[in-house]
């Protein structure tokens, strides 16, 4: 027997109302807020993300999931929302309609990672970008709309924390800064930091290990070293996110994974800590859209991830909208009138009104057995005699109360008023 590949998962339909939810909240703020929908391929050049992302970070040294295809060409299937958008915008021209281009998305994330709760190697994530623009407002609009985002779903006890990383102006001094203080303490690191110290040193901030967390607590702070444009942008930042009410956290140990970030950086955090369980984070990347050969364009972005949302609402147990399914099932009394249920069944369809049923060869006690199995709320019954005399018994499946009504007022007796 197959089974799903490891770290990947099907979402059956009992799940779906959660997805379902969640993606029809995010739809409606992100049109709220004058953002529009685009779709990007599932794989790009290889190129793309290795250039944007950055060579040294994690995802591209481990976690990419690259082939080559039959022409030659090296893909790689989307391990991140931005970049894509980024391509896209430049390709088609984006950069001549008024800026700021506001765009939304929802993509399928691959990463080759150990597979664990809220850890997977297909993600999904619902993902928004502002591009063309460094006015701390569109920092302040995104984060903004992510926070909205979790109010509506009712997510309650999250902590939203907020750095600036500085520009490349300002950042390769603090990076100096930052080694000289982790240097003295190599042996106090784990194996990965130690590696990550010549090639990466901003990620030892963030690394989960005990020792490295005790270290970076003390490690000098990216907000105490910025140039005095990109001090000013995360001044008019906090203002903004004061006056629109925002509890944010100040925390200098916010990096995140991806290089091209720069200044802004912001995440959102479920109460319970733990690597895994960041649910949503952004921030500015002004250089990306220059790096892929556009003229320079400053930018801001956010991506959430799906799995983790719905993992949040499952753990709140919060009641959600169903999913509209037929709630009337059309059975017969005797195998020569279900010709007529059949019928019966695809008139009241073209009309509007859900409905499932006729099933082939069982008594008429089997099908009603079987609508109750279904949950459905009433059954209609075609027998002989209302054959004889045009009309149809509709029966309350909950209560056996029944009523007789003639073919044509049945379906303005079931449309939903
Ligand atoms: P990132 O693209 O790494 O900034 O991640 C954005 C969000 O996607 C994270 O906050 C998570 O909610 C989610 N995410 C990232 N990686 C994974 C993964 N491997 N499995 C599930 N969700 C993920």
């Amino acid at each position: 027997m197959y089974k799903v590949p490891r770290g990947t998962a099907d979402i059956l339909p009992q799940e779906q109302a959660y997805w379902r939810f969640v993606q029809g909240k995010a739809e409606a703020l992100c049109h709220l807020y004058g953002y529009q929908r685009l779709d990007t391929p599932v794989f790009e050049d290889a190129g793309l993300f290795i250039r944007t992302i950055g060579p040294t970070t994690d995802i591209v040294e481990k976690e990419m999931y690259t082939f080559q295809d039959r022409g030659g060409k090296q893909l790689t299937l989307r391990p991140e929302g931005t970049a894509p958008v980024c391509r896209a915008y430049l390709e088609h021209g984006l950069n001549n309609l008024p800026q700021p281009v506001k765009l939304y998305y929802f993509a399928s994330i691959y990463r080759y990672e150990r597979p664990q709760k809220g850890r997977y190697r297909e993600h999904h994530q619902f993902g928004f970008e502002s591009i063309g623009d460094a006015d701390p407002a569109l920092d302040a609009e995104a984060i903004d709309l992510a926070w909205q985002f979790y109010s509506s779903l009712s997510l309650k006890g999250l902590s939203l924390k907020l750095n600036s990383i500085g520009c490349r102006a300002c950042r390769p001094d603090y990076i100096k800064r930052l080694r000289q203080y982790y240097e003295p303490h190599i042996s106090g690191l784990c194996p990965d930091c130690r590696e990550r110290l010549e090639k990466n040193s901003l990620r030892l901030l963030d690394c989960k290990q005990a020792s490295c967390q005790r270290l970076a607590l003390e490690a000098p702070k990216s907000t105490d070293h910025l140039c005095p444009a990109c001090k000013s942008h995360f001044d008019a930042l906090k203002v903004q996110l004061e006056a629109l009410r925002l509890p944010y956290d100040l925390d200098h140990r916010l990096v995140r994974g991806l290089d091209y970030y720069t200044r802004t950086v912001f995440e959102v955090q479920p109460p319970e800590e733990g690597a895994q369980s960041t649910l949503g984070g952004g921030g500015r990347y002004d250089d990306l859209i220059e790096e892929l050969g556009g003229r320079p364009t400053p930018a801001v972005g956010f991506a959430t991830g799906m799995e983790r949302v719905v993992l949040s609402l499952k753990k709140a147990d919060l009641p959600l909208p169903p999913i509209p399914q037929p709630r009337i099932f059309v059975a017969y009394a005797g195998e020569e009138n279900r010709d007529q249920a059949l019928a019966l069944l695809y008139e009241l369809r073209r009309a509007g009104i859900g409905v499932t049923g006729a099933p082939v060869g069982k008594s008429l006690r089997a099908q009603l057995r079987q609508a109750d199995a279904l949950g459905m709320a009433q059954a209609l019954i075609l027998g002989e005699e209302e054959m004889r005399s045009g009309t149809v018994l509709l029966r309350n499946l909950a209560t056996g109360e029944q009523v007789i009504l003639p073919r044509p007022q049945l379906i303005s007796h079931l449309r939903p008023t």
